[in-house]
């Protein structure tokens, strides 16, 4: 992992993390108060926000990178480019996050990953770095680009 700051981004890039910064906005956490905000680029070069919803049962809640994932898929694309996690202390997506990043990723370790804190904190990753033994639709021998 790199550490940076924003204005050290591409332009694209620093404009990912606005689009986070921005779906953090529409958070809905009432139960834990932890507002985050993700967003996707994907390799066509389309970009999607997502920010965490909570269920008062909490199991049901869903975090921001996957709502952003989600948001990518239900819009056609199939691909991410890379992805920003935006939220308070750390900006690493978690393991279930990671799971569902790798699951668009087509099978490409060097995806970028931006953890960017509230505090200002940029982190540069890659979902290889942080998911390094992945499990996908090719360890089941499943070829999804028909879907
Ligand atoms: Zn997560």
């Amino acid at each position: 992992m790199k550490i940076t700051t924003i204005e050290k981004l591409s332009e694209e890039n620093q404009a990912l993390v606005r689009l986070a910064m921005e779906s953090r906005k529409h958070a809905y956490s009432p139960y834990s108060s932890h507002l985050v905000g993700a967003a996707v680029r994907s390799k066509e070069g389309n970009t999607y926000g997502g920010c965490n919803i909570e269920i008062i049962t909490l199991q049901m809640s869903a975090h921001a990178e996957r709502n952003a994932v989600m948001n990518m898929a239900m819009h056609g694309d199939r691909v991410i480019d890379a992805l920003v996690c935006y939220g308070p202390y750390s900006g690493v997506p978690c393991a279930e996050c990671r799971q569902v990043i790798w699951e668009f990723c087509d099978n490409n370790p060097d995806v970028l990953i931006i953890g960017a804190t509230t505090e200002g904190e940029i982190e540069l990753m890659t979902i290889g770095e942080i998911y390094p033994y992945p499990y996908g639709p090719t360890t089941k021998g499943i070829d999804c680009k028909k879907y």
